[in-house]
């Protein structure tokens, strides 16, 4: 399988190439060049698979340029950090069915991808005899799943900014817990937005990115991407099986549209069987309307209680525009390069409809989440976090005759505060994030100044 940009303008790319490039040169995101659709004898044969066994098939489709015998002991590796193991376990909760995805180490579902692109860089490192220096900002779940992701691994440093004492205690103590050499925690005394500010400026000076190998760990990785199809595919046989049906919705708490994008892809895969995915947002709703009036156009990012999808332009929303307009490089880059210009995209009638064939949405309010983790927990007695609820209410909304798969992408001891307050009580907690109060910390405060976190990488990047 060779791998493409979006806007056309790069040679075709092998799948190691695309693990390293992040955004492609010519702006563009990068997709492969075909979408393989499974056969009847496949779907047989997938049908009874376990987790490990669907994913290796899973992303041999899309992978050619690594031995099958390393893909699996890769796999292996990445999934052997979660503490259930169905990797992915699907549970029936009330009218709905609930898809965990919050097992892995950092108790959010970005450990699925981060998991596995920790140890694709270690391993393809190791054959390259190359280092990098990763280098990111986070305002919560990227970060600590991004650590967790390559700690102690071979030939990598990571450089992670998060705004001191602005992100939650939890997530703080996810990141600056881990006394891996490998792994250095800045909190700088800002915002996440100086955060980003300084990462960016980092990345735009090309002798310094250049030197250091530095490389990125956001969502628009198609290995992310691709460690993410699995759940869907997965989780769809189990309630099938559990139903005796062939149709499901899907329920997906959106914010970078790259964990639904996986869903549609999913969706491709299969040919039928996911009959619409659920597009949940917050009141950071751009995508909802898009879905809903063909409008996509950019507002002021409102912060929320669900802060993982506060986000008003959706980073992987380029690749899906892709598909839409029947994979052709010079409309979605025309349409992107008119976006950037007017921060608006509108579609016709007809676009609209072909968008809602695979596509139902709607926007949950900061009330609503509070209620639905209420309701669920009286009702069903099962806890959602903030994200979670998010995509609950959307799946209640839409849940006909069909089964509704509903994804909780975090764990809800992750979001204490706000679960608590829904609650209006206490709950428990889980032991091993108890136990993060308790143990020691590795981090450096610094100004929010780009200065000196250069010279902080400087000292300590790997060459
Ligand atoms: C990142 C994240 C999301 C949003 O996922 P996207 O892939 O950006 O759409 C939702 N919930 C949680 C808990 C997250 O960490």
């Amino acid at each position: 399988m060779r791998y493409l940009s979006t806007r056309g303008g790069i040679k075709p790319i092998s799948f190691t190439e695309t693990v390293f490039e992040g955004l492609s040169p010519d702006g563009g995101l990068i997709v492969p060049e075909r979408i393989p659709t499974l056969s009847q004898e496949e779907r047989k044969k997938w049908q009874n698979l376990t987790y490990y066994e669907l994913a290796f098939e899973i992303v041999k489709l899309f992978v050619d340029d690594i031995p099958e015998e390393d893909l699996k002991i890769l796999l292996q590796r990445s999934y052997a950090t979660f503490r259930h193991p169905e990797i992915t376990p699907v549970v029936k909760v009330g009218d709905i069915y609930i898809l965990e995805l919050f097992h892995g180490p950092t108790y959010a579902f970005k450990d699925i991808a981060l998991q596995f692109l920790g140890n694709l860089f270690e391993y393809l490192l190791k054959k390259s005899g190359k280092k990098i220096n990763i280098l990111g900002a986070t305002s919560g779940d990227t970060g600590a799943a991004a650590i967790y992701g390559v700690k102690g691994k071979e030939n990598i440093a990571i450089f992670i900014l998060h705004p001191y004492q602005r992100v939650s205690p939890i997530q703080a103590l996810m990141m600056t817990t881990v006394l891996e050499e490998n792994v250095f925690n800045l909190a700088i005394e800002g915002t996440f937005d100086d955060c980003q500010r300084i990462v960016k400026n980092l990345f735009m000076d090309l002798p310094l990115k250049k030197k250091y190998r530095l490389t990125a760990i956001n969502s628009i990785n198609f290995a992310r991407i691709l460690a993410q199809i699995v759940y869907y595919i997965y989780s769809y046989f189990r309630v099938c099986e559990r139903e005796g049906v062939e149709e499901v919705r899907f329920s997906v708490p959106t914010g970078n549209f790259g964990n639904i994008f996986a869903g549609y892809l999913a969706k491709k895969i299969l040919g039928y069987g996911i009959e619409r995915l659920v597009l949940a947002t917050n009141e950071n709703d751009i995508l909802t309307r898009f879905v809903n009036y063909g409008d996509y156009s950019r507002r002021e990012v409102v912060p929320t209680i669900s802060p993982a999808m506060d986000i008003q332009v959706a980073s992987n929303f380029e690749r899906y525009l892709y598909y839409f307009y029947g994979e052709d490089p010079e409309k979605t880059s025309e349409t992107m390069q008119r976006f950037l210009k007017e921060g608006k995209i509108t579609f016709s009638k007809e676009e609209i409809k072909r968008v809602q064939r695979d596509f139902l949405s709607r926007s949950v309010t900061q009330k609503e989440t509070y209620e639905t983790i209420r309701e669920v927990y009286e009702k069903w007695g099962y806890l959602l976090d903030p994200h979670t609820a998010v995509g609950v209410k959307a799946g209640l909304t839409f849940k006909k005759e069909l089964p509704m798969i509903c994804l909780a992408t975090a764990h809800p001891a992750k979001f204490l505060e706000v679960v608590s307050k829904a609650l209006g009580k206490d709950f428990e907690i889980p032991e091993e994030i108890k136990a993060l109060f308790s143990k020691p910390q590795k981090f450096e405060i610094l100004p929010a100044e780009e200065k000196a976190v250069r010279r902080y990488l400087e000292e300590r990047a790997i060459i």
